[in-house]
C-alpha cells in the first residue's frame, strides 16, 4: 500500500497546506481518503489524474474534508471527461449534504446527466464493508458537523491503515488504531484542549495503548506547527509519500 498526502492541513490553510486529502494505492484499488475544498488544486499540483480514483472515503461532512467533491465531480464532467463510476463513501447524510453543497456552489449542478455514474454509499458505524476492493470499518468519534463523524480503519494488501478523522479523544480510537501498520492522527493543537478536536499531548498519552506501528500527525494548526520540531512522531507534509 502506498499513501501520498495531497493535503495535510487544517480547515484554514495553516502553514500554507491544502485541506485533508490522502491518495492511497493498493493492488486492488486507488482511492482518496478525504476530499477537502482544495483537493482539486492539490491533485493538479501533484499531477494526480482524478480519473484514476475510483472511490473517495470522507470521514465527516465539514468543508475541509468533503468540500472538494463538487469540483471533483464537475472536473470529471468538463475537463477529465470521466466515464468510470465514482463511488463516494461516508456517513449517513453524505448524499443530501453533497447535493446541498453542489447547489450552493454551482446551482443546477446536482441535477445534470453525466457520462459517469456517481454512486453514494452511506455506511453505518461499526460494520466492516468491502467497497471496490477496499475493506473498511468506520467508528463513531466526537466531532460536531451535522452528521455522524467517523474515524476509519482500512485493511488492504494485508496492512492496516487507521485514520482518526477530526475528533476529541474518545476510547473508540483504541479500536480504530490498535496495532495498525500506520495511524494517521489529527493533531490540531499541541497541548491546548479544544472540544471536538485532538491535541498532541492528549493523543501522546494514549499512543502506547493504541499500539500502532507507525504514527503520522496531520491536520495541524498554528500551535502544533510551531512544535513540529519538538515531537518524536512523524508529521505529514503535502506531497509526502509513505510505503505501508
Ligand atoms: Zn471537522
Amino acid at each position: 500500500m502506498r499513501l501520498r498526502f495531497l493535503g495535510s492541513g487544517d480547515a484554514f490553510g495553516s502553514g500554507g497546506r491544502f485541506n485533508a486529502c490522502f491518495l492511497v494505492e493498493t493492488t486492488a484499488s486507488t482511492f482518496l481518503v478525504e476530499c477537502g475544498a482544495s483537493s482539486m488544486i492539490a491533485m493538479r499540483r501533484f499531477h494526480v489524474n482524478p480519473n484514476r480514483i475510483g472511490t473517495v472515503f470522507v470521514s465527516h461532512l465539514h468543508g475541509d474534508h468533503f468540500g472538494g467533491l463538487p469540483s471533483m465531480i464537475l472536473d470529471g464532467q468538463f475537463y477529465s471527461r470521466r466515464t468510470a463510476p465514482l463511488t463516494l463513501v461516508g456517513p449517513p447524510g453524505l448524499g443530501e449534504r453533497l447535493t446541498q453543497a453542489m447547489e450552493v456552489l454551482f446551482p443546477g449542478s446536482s441535477k445534470v446527466e453525466r457520462k459517469f455514474v456517481t454512486e453514494i454509499r452511506e455506511i453505518p458505524p461499526d460494520q466492516t464493508v468491502t467497497i471496490n476492493g477496499v475493506t473498511v470499518t468506520p467508528y463513531t468519534v466526537q466531532h460536531l458537523c451535522g452528521a455522524p463523524p467517523f474515524a476509519y480503519r482500512f485493511a488492504c494488501d494485508d496492512k492496516v491503515l487507521a485514520y482518526t478523522g477530526d475528533t476529541e479523544w474518545t476510547e473508540s480510537l483504541l479500536a480504530v488504531g490498535r496495532g495498525a501498520d500506520l495511524l494517521i492522527a489529527e493533531a490540531l493543537f499541541y497541548e491546548r484542549k479544544v472540544k471536538y478536536h485532538l491535541d498532541y499531548a492528549t493523543l501522546k498519552a494514549s499512543l502506547a495503548r493504541i499500539g500502532a506501528r507507525r504514527v503520522i500527525l496531520t491536520h495541524m494548526g498554528p500551535e502544533m506547527l510551531a512544535h513540529v520540531g519538538d515531537v518524536p512522531e512523524e508529521t505529514a507534509e503535502d506531497g509526502k509519500v509513505v510505503e505501508v
